[in-house]
């Protein structure tokens, strides 16, 4: 084997990122992890899915979250806006065993646990350090990277070049270096989306085993989530077409007021509710790369592409293409070789797949009839099992899940021409109401 300083070169620390550092680190492959920032630091995606659960023990750290205190989540609740219909989704009721519950997390605390986790395991970790240039080497046996560090550091600034024979690019959405597989992206299935989100306390939660779930509020043209993180704080955030917002001409923190102010259920539930940071804002986030491989190269989580937030299959994707890439590396590398275009190929259509399943349920859920049959106390046909394991992430699907899930695609097309529920009218909205919400945070 040639000289280079690492086996393999991880770039960013988020659940993509530390998994697969994790997993090279263990199989014994020399790994280092570039992370740009310093931990903990904020990031959306606090809701994780029963189905990343065993991703996590893999690794590992499933013991580390267990201890962490984070709030337990068994299922949803979605609600229409007005509070004329309601569904509760008890993980517990689903088909798959094993995907009962798992856990609603402050993700600066969650992403710091497994960044140390991947160090504990072997990887070397630097933080506060960007990969500012990606080159492949000539002979394509690997790449030379360019780090930047940044911060407070007396070191801000100062650049130091490695090599590494793989490169694993969980970097999320930024774009801070180029990269050939970036450039190409299949068409968008779904209009662009903006999320206007914020923690607050004094959120009004159920009792029970409900208190930790995820609750979801569906608008006319958006949807709200609020998700509890701790004792105090909530998660809440709304979720409406880049259109929308350019239309109303407001400023996000006084479109998420209004938006609040057009729905009984959201009134009700944050009647007192305080936001504890500034609003934050994120805005087209739907794409998905076309290739996710090169032969010494592969995109995972966010880096690879992301559809919409609305079932919470972000992290379990970011931990789940992070196994497949790490597994790929680790066999490639012992054989000495680089990967085979039938392996980057596969590689793309397995994330792919998974990702489909949730692309067809976001689908159904933005619209109308088919959310009408998603909303449905008791689904017809005996499909609710099913579908609440798919919801709970289960979106490798078996003979079980598969029928049921094709089945539920299919009433949903025929609602459009032969409802077989009743249609939920999701689009009336009640305009006359005052905000609880004040924008501004003294
Ligand atoms: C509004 C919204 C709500 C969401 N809600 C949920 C949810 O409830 N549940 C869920 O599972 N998912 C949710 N998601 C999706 C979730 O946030 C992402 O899918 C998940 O964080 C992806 O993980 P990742 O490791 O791929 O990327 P990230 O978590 O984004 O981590 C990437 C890391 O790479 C670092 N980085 C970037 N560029 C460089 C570089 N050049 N050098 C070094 N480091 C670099 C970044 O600093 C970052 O730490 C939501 C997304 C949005 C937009």
């Amino acid at each position: 084997m040639s000289a280079h300083d690492y086996d393999v070169l991880v770039i960013g620390a988020g659940p993509a990122g530390s998994s697969a550092a994790t997993r090279t680190a263990a199989a014994g492959l020399r790994t280092l992890l570039v992370e740009k920032e310093t931990f903990p630091r904020f990031r959306i995606g606090e809701s994780l899915l029963p189905a990343g659960n065993a991703l996590l023990r893999e690794i590992g750290v499933w013991p580390k979250i267990e201890a962490a205190g984070f709030i337990r989540k068994h299922g949803a609740s979605f609600h229409l806006a007005d509070g004329s219909a309601d569904k509760y989704v008890d993980f517990a009721n689903g088909i798959v065993p094993g995907l009962d519950q798992t856990f609603q997390v402050e993700r600066a605390t969650f992403d710091t646990i497994l960044l140390e986790h991947a160090r504990e395991t072997g990887a070397e970790v630097r933080t506060a350090t960007t990969v500012r240039q990606l080159i492949a080497d000539a002979a394509g046996e690997g790449y030379r990277a360019t780090l930047e560090c940044s911060g407070a550091s007396a070191r801000d600034g100062a650049t130091t070049k490695i090599s590494a024979r793989w490169v694993i690019d969980a970097s999320g959405r930024d774009q801070l270096f180029p990269a050939e597989l970036k450039r190409a992206l299949d068409p968008s299935p779904f209009p662009k989306r903006v999320a206007i989100y914020n923690h607050f306390t004094h959120v009004a939660r159920p009792d029970g085993r409900a208190a930790g779930n995820t609750v979801i509020v569906r608008l006319a043209d958006g949807w709200f989530w609020l998700i509890p993180i701790d004792a105090q704080r909530t998660s809440v955030g709304l979720v409406t077409t880049v259109e929308a917002m350019r239309d109303r001409r407001l400023a996000p923190a006084d479109l998420f007021a209004e938006a609040v102010a057009t729905s009984a259920k959201l009134r009700e539930l944050l009647a007192g509710a305080q936001p504890v940071m500034a609003f934050h804002v994120t805005s087209d986030y739907t794409y998905f790369r076309r290739e996710l491989a090169s032969p010494r190269l592969l995109l995972t989580g966010d880096a690879a592409g992301f559809f919409d937030p609305i079932f919470s299959s972000g992290v379990y994707m970011a931990c789940h293409s992070a196994k497949l890439a790490a597994d790929l590396v680790i066999r490639a590398h012992r054989e000495d070789r680089a990967l085979t275009d039938r392996e980057r190929h596969r590689y793309t259509r397995a994330i792919k797949t998974h990702a489909g399943v949730f692309q067809k349920l976001i689908a159904a859920f933005y619209d109308n009839d088919s959310f009408s049959v998603f909303m449905c106390p008791r689904p017809p046909l005996g499909l609710a099992p099913g579908i609440t394991s798919i919801v709970a992430g289960h979106s490798r699907l078996t003979w079980s899940t598969w029928w049921r899930f094709h089945v539920f695609l299919l009433v949903c097309r025929l609602q459009h021409r032969l409802p077989m529920v009743p249609n939920l009218r999701v689009a009336q909205m009640d305009q006359t109401h005052q905000s609880p919400i004040r924008p501004l945070v003294a």
